[in-house]
């Protein structure tokens, strides 16, 4: 009987493996393919974007220094520990039109401080995924290749995850398996939303006459390709989602779509590889389900546009990890764990409606144009970009956690003390953190009843953002704040309402 049974070694179910072991739980992994390796993974398909708050996830775990080294960056932005600006904003778009990141008005974004995770990080499935299935591993973390999960039951106790004969108990289980997740209609979770307008396709190719088309996002007025890469190529064709994914796209038929949507002569010699996908946007009623527990792409499917899947999986693994630990060890307050659907299904559903609008914006007719020139419009002004610019980075993203103090709800700035301690460092062991500006330290006695949950550090700080304190969640969100001199008994609430009854 483990701890925790997660179904799918994905980029999210593995997230979350590192961190229930990290917790110290008994984690085992299920995962249907015989082998890790697929050409889906590795570049050019496999590549996708991570956004600051992934980054800093990984960060904040001690393996930042693996991920870029893994995805190809020799220049490690926290090699400078002295740098005084937080790192240069990167822009993205919206539905192909590009924002500009000049127009940002940085003053409105709460909190900036430098921190060595960078805006955006473009990596690959494959390297994500073998950092993390080897950190799980040093973790304890048991990972079973080749074991397709086709049932599950549970009672008040436990849940069993069955694959053919074979039966895995447990007293959770989460199913990180992926937009068709089994775990998802095997527990009975209800899936809604709506239905596709268009087929994606994401291939590598060998092409005649690929000067013809042109670089970055186009939309067209037959629909939109781009070319991330010489040989990959992405489009999308409103086919109101007709291509049935479960057929391997062919040559004749890929070529057929590219000539449509970029209205050129370009002649596909060879294709090495090719994926398609649909804007099917849906969204489980709930996270949990008994004890079962939904995360990544199992609870949520939309289209790729804006790159936000894995990165709003990555989050919902560091919400619900800590808060699944406390469960399992005993400890977590009343409800701690049905917090992770309060805090995690809206950002869900933000991010399924922000897809949708993108699809809206770039229909190949008249309403898809006129929807165009208005967000034109919008970000050629400095309030319009900023506010894509939150959304996408996710810098809009506060939980509602009942507190009127700006920085509550928000992933923590990183913090620094004078003697160079930053906040993303005592974050590794998966604790909660109490920071303490305050010149007499009045925090210290009430933190020590946390320990094992909490750690504590104090002295001031290179920039306290005019805060006294801080109490911050193993997922890096912050709890509560005091101002110069913090209230111990407001310290000591907000405590109690995360972490448990103090152990002392
Ligand atoms: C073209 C494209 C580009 C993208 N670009 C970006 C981007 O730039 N940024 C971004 O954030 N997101 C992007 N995404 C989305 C991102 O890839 C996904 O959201 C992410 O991979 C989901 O991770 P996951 O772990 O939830 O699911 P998956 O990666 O699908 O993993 C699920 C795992 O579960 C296993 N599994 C399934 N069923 C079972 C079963 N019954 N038993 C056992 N195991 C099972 C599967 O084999 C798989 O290994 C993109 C997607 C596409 C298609």
């Amino acid at each position: 009987m483990h701890d925790v049974v997660i179904v799918g070694a994905g980029p999210v179910g593995l997230f979350l493996a590192c961190e229930l072991g990290l917790a110290g739980c008994s984690v085992l992994v299920l995962e249907r393919a015989p082998e890790p390796h697929s050409p889906f993974k590795a570049k050019p398909l496999g590549m996708r974007g991570l956004s600051v708050a992934s980054v800093e996830a990984f960060y904040r775990r001690g393996m930042l220094h693996q991920l870029l080294t893994a995805s190809g960056v020799h220049e490690d932005p926290g090699a400078d520990p002295d740098a005084h600006e937080p790192s240069a904003l990167r822009g993205g778009h919206f539905a192909g039109m590009v924002l500009d990141p000049a127009l940002v008005d940085v003053a409105a974004l709460p909190y900036r401080l430098p921190s060595p995770a960078m805006e955006v990080l473009l990596t690959h499935l494959e390297s994500v995924e073998t950092l993390l299935s080897e950190q799980a591993s040093r973790l304890g973390v048991d990972i079973r290749h080749g074991v397709t999960v086709s049932a599950i039951a549970q009672n008040k106790e436990c849940a069993v995850a069955r694959a053919g004969e074979d039966e895995y108990a447990a007293r959770w289980v989460v199913g990180c398996d992926g937009g068709r997740s089994a775990v998802r209609g095997l527990a009975g979770f209800e899936f809604v939303g709506t239905e596709p307008q268009l087929t994606g396709y994401s291939m590598h190719v060998t092409m005649a006459g690929a000067e013809e088309l042109r670089s970055g996002i186009n939309l067209t007025p037959t629909g939109m390709y781009l070319q991330p890469s010489e040989g990959h190529i992405g489009m999308m064709d409103f086919d109101g989602g007709a291509f049935d994914r479960s057929q391997q796209p062919t040559r004749d038929h890929l070529q057929e779509v590219l000539r449509r949507v970029s209205g050129t002569d370009v002649t596909l010699s060879e294709v090495h590889l090719a994926s398609s996908f649909t804007d099917r946007a849906m969204q489980t009623t709930t996270y949990r389900r008994g004890r079962a527990l939904l995360a990544g792409d199992a609870a949520h499917i939309h289209s790729p546009l804006g790159g936000q899947g894995l990165n709003t999986g990555i989050g919902d693994a560091m919400n619900l990890g800590w808060k699944l630990a406390a469960t399992v060890h005993g400890y977590a307050p009343d409800g701690l764990l049905d917090t992770y659907t309060r805090e995690r299904h809206p950002i869900g559903a933000a991010v399924l409606d922000w897809t949708r609008a993108q699809v809206a914006a770039m229909r190949p007719d008249p309403h898809g144009q006129a929807i165009q020139a208005v967000v034109r419009d919008l970000i050629g002004t400095r309030d319009g970009t900023t506010y894509m610019f939150e959304r996408l980075s996710g810098a809009s993203i506060r939980y509602d956690l009942g507190s009127e103090h700006p920085l509550v709800g928000r992933s923590a700035p990183d913090l620094r003390l004078e003697n160079g301690t930053r906040l993303g460092d005592l974050m590794r062991d998966g604790r909660g953190v109490a920071l303490d500006f305050s010149t007499d330290q009045c925090l210290r006695d009430s933190a020590m009843g946390w320990e094992s949950r909490m750690r504590y550090a104090a002295g001031p700080a290179r920039n306290d953002l005019g805060l006294g304190a801080v109490l911050v969640r193993p997922d890096g969100v912050v709890a509560w704040a005091g101002d110069r001199t913090p209230d111990r008994e407001a310290f000591e609430r907000a405590a109690g309402h995360w972490f448990g009854g103090p152990e002392i």
